[in-house]
């Protein structure tokens, strides 16, 4: 589908749904508190959004454990199941438009990404979960003998999803797809920040025919609606994309509550090793993507990047070149690369970090904050050379649009900086050499290793990390044993 509407009159003409969607309708949160939800291209308000807290999460969890006990879903047979998100992923296609106008609102990300990359992703997403759950076997034994011994998937029952604002409708379709394909039903709380798409969604979901009380979505902030998520005793399993520090407190939540599963997608600090046979004109272009796409506001960012010492210099010329095809501005701009950061305390940070590199290494390119359009979110490129591993730049995530280039004189050099990491959630590797390209592979310590490209990623293949990134992992056929538990039936006859 082409689509090639006039954005801002789009923009103009949307109304926000801005309830707490629960057992199919939208409400008010029980307290009848409300918060902002800020366009970060201006800093003009959008709408406010009904702010759920412990007892509204606590009724959507009541509805969705009355959802799944009575079968209403979870006795449909896969292929009902199917037919029904085959048609969401329809009416998500309907609907790119307004989906991803939504996304660009609330966090800032260029209309040209949402339209082309996220929302006809989830589409896309949905789909694949929804084609694979009727052909999900299960399995029989080998016991032999007069005994049928059967492995059967079980959906788990209720679960609790949190998800970011850096992808809002991707990370919330990650987890709903196959949570949803497999039977369950799901309390979904998006990111303060960026509640709307995910409320769409749920309304879609229901025109599309999933029953009341199977999907509920709860906009709220993390330290009440998604603690009390976290804590709520009849929830089976809890899946989160987020920050490392707030995943292990889904740990605690786990440990203190009922003992619910926790599966965690977590931060990254990914290495991109860059060696002399490299395609330097193609790695260099793919540098800047990595670290560039989405502001870097990306959980795989390639925001290290390790280059050999020899071609060090020729390469961050190219890499400079490169980020200077990027261009930062406003995000309903078909022509914009980067829009702003997500908010104005992110957008601090990640200018506090550019302070910090500017005492630990040397900045060669960019570091500028801009105000625009009232608003001083917007961070353009920014690189910084002669980064020493030590250096907090190149350990700590900052989610925004710098980059850290490091050199290194070996392979092994090479592999010890990019494993001396606390994460380890993907890496890169450019060479020409499929011997050194393979081996490297081998001993990275990454849920994903990009060879020859960057953050490879499909509907097809498992993402997520290994370490402090996470564990667990979202899409591919894998993606469907967090939602499952398995269940051995012993028959003897
Ligand atoms: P965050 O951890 O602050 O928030 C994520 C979600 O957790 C939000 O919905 C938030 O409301 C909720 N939350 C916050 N505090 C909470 C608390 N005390 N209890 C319960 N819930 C709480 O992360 P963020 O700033 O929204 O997103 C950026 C982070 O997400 C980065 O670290 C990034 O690497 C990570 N991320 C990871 C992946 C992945 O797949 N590994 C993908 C995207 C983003």
């Amino acid at each position: 589908m082409t689509i090639n509407p006039d954005w801002r009159a789009l923009a103009g003409s949307l109304t926000f749904r801005n309830g707490l969607f629960i057992d199919g309708k939208f409400r008010d949160a029980a307290s009848g508190r409300r918060f902002e939800t800020v366009n970060p291209a201006n800093a003009q308000v959008l709408t406010d959004v009904a702010r759920g807290g412990a007892e509204d999460i606590d009724t959507a969890v009541h509805a969705a454990r009355r959802a799944f006990e009575d079968g209403r879903w979870s006795g449909k047979t896969p292929s009902e199941r199917k037919e029904v998100l085959l048609k969401l992923a329809a009416l998500i296609r309907d609907n790119i438009p307004e989906l991803a106008l939504l996304d660009t609102l609330d966090m800032g990300k260029p209309i040209a990404d949402s339209s082309t990359i996220d929302a006809p992703g989830s589409a896309h997403f949905f789909q694949w979960h929804a084609e694979a759950i009727d052909k999900l076997y299960d399995e029989i034994a080998p016991t032999g003998g007069r005994d049928l011994a059967m492995i059967r998937r079980m959906p788990l029952g209720v679960i609790g999803a949190v998800v970011p604002w850096n992808f809002p409708l991707d990370m919330a379709t990650w987890k709903l797809a196959p949570a949803l394909a497999m039977g369950n039903s799901v309390v979904l709380k998006p990111a303060e920040q960026s509640p709307l798409s995910a409320l769409m969604l749920a309304e879609l979901a229901s025109e599309a025919g999933l029953p009341d009380g199977v999907l509920n979505v709860v906009p709220g902030f993390g330290e009440d609606a998604g603690r009390a998520l976290g804590l709520h005793p009849d929830v089976d399993a809890l899946v989160f994309t987020g920050s490392t520090k707030v995943g292990k407190m889904f740990m605690g939540y786990s440990a203190e509550s009922n003992m619910k599963q926790v599966w965690l997608e977590t931060g990254g600090k990914s290495p991109n090793l860059v060696f002399a046979d490299a395609d330097l004109d193609q790695a260099a272009q793919m540098a800047a993507f990595g670290i560039l796409f989405n502001s870097g506001e990306v959980c795989s960012a390639n925001s290290r990047l390790l280059v050999h010492r020899s071609v060090q210099e020729e390469f961050t010329a190219k890499v400079i070149e490169a980020a200077q095809a990027w261009p930062m501005g406003d995000p309903l701009d078909p022509a914009t690369r980067m829009g702003p950061l997500v908010e104005k305390t992110h957008a601090d940070r990640v200018a506090q970090y550019i302070e910090i590199g500017r005492a630990e290494a040397n900045l060669a390119h960019g570091g500028q904050r801009e105000t625009r359009d009232g608003s001083d979110c917007y961070i353009g490129a920014t690189i910084f050379t002669d980064v020493s591993p030590d250096a907090r730049l190149a350990k700590e995530e900052i989610f925004g649009p710098v980059l850290a280039i490091t050199p290194f004189d070996d392979d092994a050099e090479a592999l010890r900086i990019a494993n001396e990491s606390e994460y380890g959630l993907a890496a890169s590797v450019w060479t020409r050499d499929l011997s050194r390209a393979l081996s490297v592979s081998d001993k990275l310590r990454a849920g994903t290793v990009s060879v020859n490209t960057v953050d490879a990623l499909s509907a097809m293949t498992p993402f997520g990390g290994v370490k402090q990134s996470g564990f667990g992992r979202d899409l591919s056929i894998h993606s469907f044993d967090k939602y499952c538990a398995l269940k051995t039936v012993w028959v003897k006859y």
